[in-house]
């Protein structure tokens, strides 16, 4: 596949090629052979690439002399938290009927639950999340790098914040959200998304140096890390953050914290909150409540 190198069984005496998007070794039926996506970001050619592009970061950082600024943000950035955005009556069905957080897919096609709208995302969604995680994308839920309690854009008002010992092993982080990415790197029918723009997990705060040095200066001041990782922009729209690729579903007890801001819901969202607020607080999930305007 293109620059990717074949992954083996780590098992003894296999030596089997996993396939792709496997799960596990159809040789041996060995289990342990990791995600998909964290074996794509940690292909070779994946990993070379990226540390290529830090190494120009840092050298340029070093010329301008904002190297210490940008070692504050990578160190800043090692410390950042996923967090994803739903609304009310999707967080109260996972709070309250012990379900699991799942993609979209399995929300519109297994459970039948979620209807695609026909705005420019959802029409264009699978062909953009196919592109940058071929095959298994269906598996994968979204989310935000953020170095605060909230995610990108509005989506249905509920920032939750994941804890990320519960999803490091499955998350990796990818440059943009498939969509804008496309727009700006458009891909022939038969290539695949050139290496550089992704990492697991361990990673992210590299692929945050690479993707935002140039927005690092000598005056830089930390309190400004926040909105260069995660733009600020309480509208939808298609606002720049690092997106975190999560494979699979996620249970509750994934949820570190919920931050809303109230006063953007609506009647029935309210009344949904009021019900998810109840619920959090039985399971010891902490919520704040801001009013952004
Ligand atoms: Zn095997």
């Amino acid at each position: 596949m293109m620059h990717l190198s074949p992954v083996i069984c780590p098992r003894k005496d296999c030596n089997d090629e996993i396939a792709f998007a496997a799960m596990r070794c159809a040789g041996c039926g060995h289990t342990d052979v990791g995600y998909p996506n964290v074996r794509y970001a940690d292909d070779p050619a994946e990993v070379a690439a990226l540390d290529a592009r830090a190494r120009t970061a840092f050298a340029l950082a070093d010329a301008d002399g904002s190297r210490a600024v940008l070692n504050e943000f990578e160190l800043a950035c090692s410390k950042s938290t996923a967090v994803t955005v739903m609304a009310p009556v999707d967080l109260l069905s996972i709070v309250s009927a012990n379900k699991l957080w799942v993609s979209f897919y399995k929300q519109s096609r297994d459970a039948g639950s979620r209807v695609a709208e026909d705005n420019k995302w959802d029409m264009n969604r699978s062909a953009n999340d196919g592109k940058v995680n071929p095959q298994y994308y269906e598996e994968i839920n979204y989310a935000a790098l953020s170095l605060t309690d909230r995610g990108s854009g509005w989506y249905g008002g509920c920032h939750v914040s994941l804890i990320p010992d519960r999803i490091a092993v499955r998350a990796t982080v990818f440059w943009q959200n498939p969509f804008s990415f496309l727009k700006d790197k458009p891909l022939a029918p038969d290539e695949i998304v050139p290496p550089g723009y992704r990492a697991s997990w361990s990673r992210r705060a590299e692929l945050a140096v690479v993707k935002l040095h140039s927005k690092i200066h000598a005056d830089t001041k930390a309190d400004a890390f926040a909105s260069i990782l995660l733009e600020d922009d309480p509208g939808r729209g298609d606002t720049e953050f690092i997106e975190v690729h999560i494979f699979g579903a996620v249970a509750p007890t994934a949820f570190a914290k919920v931050t809303v801001d109230v006063s953007r819901f609506d009647e029935d969202q309210e009344l949904d909150w009021e019900s998810v607020k109840r619920r959090l607080a039985r399971r010891d999930i902490p919520i704040s409540e801001t009013k952004l305007g």
